[in-house]
């Protein structure tokens, strides 16, 4: 185990309850409980990233920041840890996320931007044109990858990348 790990506050993290705030932490991650049970707090996945998104988080365990930038899914991340934190087979969905746009949102409030309609690569960003409406953006949840591609380019910091399948991302309460 490496030197530097504060346990306290380990298990603290472990102990929070299901209904508590979880971010995004990393793609292909078993779930959060692995992470905190087994991360030597290492910095080997931060050091490999190739967008350099991945930042130390709550208790100094990694997590991405998606206004660093994107992922762009190269699994030097999960290729690089040599801890059993990450799933065998990275050919599976590497996480369940979904993106929201928040009531800040420039055209929610009937100012033009679509910034963020170009960043999304896969086009799950599209804008509805409305009678008397500035054009109105929707997140495809079936086509976004949660990449978080849109996140830094939006000048109110109104997209947020959330986790959505609670079996994984909520595990540290049981
Ligand atoms: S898959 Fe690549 S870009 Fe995404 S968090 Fe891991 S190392 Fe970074
Ligand atoms: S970039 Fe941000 S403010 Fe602009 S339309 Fe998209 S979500 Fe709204
Ligand atoms: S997270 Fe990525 S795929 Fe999803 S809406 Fe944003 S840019 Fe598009």
């Amino acid at each position: 185990m490496a030197v530097g790990v504060d346990h306290s506050r380990r298990n603290f993290f472990r102990g929070r309850r299901p209904s508590e705030k979880v971010n995004v932490r990393l793609p292909w991650l078993k779930s959060e409980q692995a992470l905190l049970q087994e991360c030597t707090q290492c910095s080997d996945c931060i050091n490999a990233c190739e967008t350099q998104i991945i930042v130390k988080g709550e208790g100094g365990f990694p997590t991405v920041d998606f206004t660093k930038g994107e992922c762009t899914f190269c699994q030097q991340c999960a290729l690089a840890c040599n801890e059993p934190i990450f799933v065998d087979d990275l050919s599976q969905t590497p996480w369940q996320v979904e993106a929201i746009i928040k009531d800040s949102c420039l055209a929610k409030n009937q100012i033009m931007c679509q910034s963020c309609q170009d960043s999304c690569e896969p086009y799950a960003i599209s804008f509805q044109y409305l009678q008397s409406s500035v054009p109105q953006p929707r997140i495809s949840q079936v086509d976004c990858n949660g990449c978080g591609a849109c996140v830094s380019v939006c000048p109110q910091s109104a997209i947020e990348i959330k986790p959505i399948d609670t079996s994984t991302t909520l595990a540290i309460g049981e």
